[in-house]
C-alpha cells in the first residue's frame, strides 16, 4: 500500500532508534513507539503512517477558503485531511480530528490514484492537503501529488510550518502551493501554547526560496498576537524576508475548543492589523473570516483588479498574469 521508496526518505536510523524526518519535531522512536502527532511510528525499525489514504474528512472548497487568494482564482480544490497534528494548538477549528493521537483508524481506504481520480471526477483544478496539518503525512501527499500532476492538477499544502527541511527540499514539481499559518512572532507562544518548535521563520524563507507559491495567514487572537510591536514583527518580517508582493491573510478568531476566555477579534483589530501591514510596504492584504469584501488591487494604478465575497469571486479581471490597465505583473499562479 505504501510506497517504500518514498518512504525510506524520511527517517533514519540511529542506534536502537529511528528519527522521523518529517517535522521539526525530529521525534526519536523506539520500536513499537508513535510520535508526538499520533500518526508516525515505529514498527520494526521502519516509520510507519499510521494514517496513510485513511482519510476522515473529504470536501470540494472554493481556493479561496484555504486561504489562496493569488492561485487559480474561483477554481475548485478537492480538500483532505486524516487524523493527527503536530500541534496542540487550544483554538484549533479541526481540533476533532486534529487532537486525536490514536490515528490507527478504521475508515475505508483511499489510494493515491483514487484520489486523483474522484479530483478529475469533480472537475477540481487542485488537491488540498489541509483540515489537519499535512507534514505528518506527507508521503500520502507526495505520492498523491505525483500522479495529480500528470493529469494537470495542482497541489496545495495548508500547513502549520514546521515541516522539517527535508520535506521542504523535496516539494518543488510536487507541491505548487502553500498557505503557512503564521500563528505568532513569539517563540515561547508556540513552546509553551502550541507545543511546538518554533522553525515557521526558516521554512517561509525556504519555501519562497525552492520557488514554490507562498501565501500566509495570521489568526488575530485578542490579547494573544494583537500588540503593535508583534503585528509590526510579523508583518515586517513578511515584507522584509518573503517579499511585499507576498499575501497576507489576517484571520478573526472566534472562542472554540479549549480557549473559550478570549473574546471574538472585533472588526477594528483586523483593520488595524491591515493598516500596519500597510503602512510596512505589503501589497495584497486581505482580511477574512469576517463576511467582508477583498480586493486585489493593481499596486501601480490602483484599478480593482479581482473582488471576493466570502469565498465567492465578483469579478477578475487580471489578464495573462497582468493588470489590463497598466500591464503590471501580479505576482501568483493565474492560469
Ligand atoms: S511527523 Fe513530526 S511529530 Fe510526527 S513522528 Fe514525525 S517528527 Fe514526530
Amino acid at each position: 500500500m505504501q510506497q517504500e521508496s518514498v518512504y525510506n526518505k524520511f527517517y533514519k536510523k540511529e542506534g536502537d532508534k529511528i528519527t522521523c524526518l518529517l517535522c521539526q519535531h525530529y521525534c526519536k522512536l523506539k520500536n513499537g513507539q508513535t510520535g508526538v502527532c499520533g500518526a508516525n511510528k515505529n514498527e520494526n525499525g521502519k516509520l510507519k503512517n499510521l494514517v496513510y489514504g485513511r482519510l476522515v474528512a473529504m470536501h470540494i472548497d472554493p481556493v479561496e477558503k484555504k486561504p489562496l487568494y493569488h492561485f487559480l482564482p474561483g477554481s475548485k480544490s478537492l480538500s483532505i485531511g486524516t487524523l493527527g497534528c503536530n500541534m496542540q494548538c487550544p483554538f484549533c477549528q479541526n481540533w476533532h480530528i486534529s487532537q486525536v493521537r490514536e490515528s490507527v483508524n478504521n475508515t475505508d481506504y483511499i489510494s493515491p490514484s483514487n484520489l486523483v481520480e474522484m479530483a478529475i471526477k469533480h472537475k477540481c483544478e487542485s488537491i488540498a492537503y489541509t483540515y489537519n496539518e499535512p507534514t505528518i503525512f506527507y508521503p500520502y501527499a507526495c505520492d498523491t501529488a505525483k500522479i495529480a500532476k500528470t493529469h494537470g492538477i495542482k497541489n496545495i499544502f495548508v500547513t502549520n510550518g514546521i515541516e522539517s527541511k527535508e520535506v521542504i527540499e523535496d516539494m518543488p514539481g510536487i507541491i505548487d502551493a502553500c498557505n503557512v499559518d503564521f500563528k505568532s512572532f513569539n517563540p515561547d507562544f508556540y513552546k509553551k501554547i502550541l507545543k511546538s518548535p518554533f522553525g515557521i521563520l526558516d521554512t517561509m524563507k525556504l519555501i519562497k526560496k525552492k520557488g514554490i507559491w507562498l501565501e500566509t495567514t495570521t489568526l488575530i487572537i485578542p490579547g494573544e498576537n494583537d500588540s503593535e510591536e508583534e503585528l509590526n514583527q510579523i508583518s515586517l518580517f513578511i515584507a522584509n524576508e518573503l517579499g511585499t508582493e507576498t499575501p497576507w491573510h489576517i484571520s478573526a478568531f472566534y472562542p472554540q475548543y479549549k480557549m473559550h476566555d478570549k473574546m471574538a477579534t472585533p472588526i477594528r483589530l483586523l483593520e488595524k492589523a491591515f493598516d500596519i501591514g500597510n503602512k510596512n510596504g505589503l501589497k495584497y492584504i486581505y482580511i477574512g473570516n469576517a463576511g467582508i469584501t477583498n480586493t486585489t488591487k493593481c499596486p501601480s494604478c490602483g484599478i480593482d483588479l479581482i473582488k471576493r465575497k466570502a469565498y465567492h469571486i465578483l469579478f477578475n479581471k487580471i489578464t495573462k498574469g497582468k493588470c489590463p490597465a497598466c500591464n503590471t505583473k501580479i505576482p501568483g499562479i493565474w492560469e
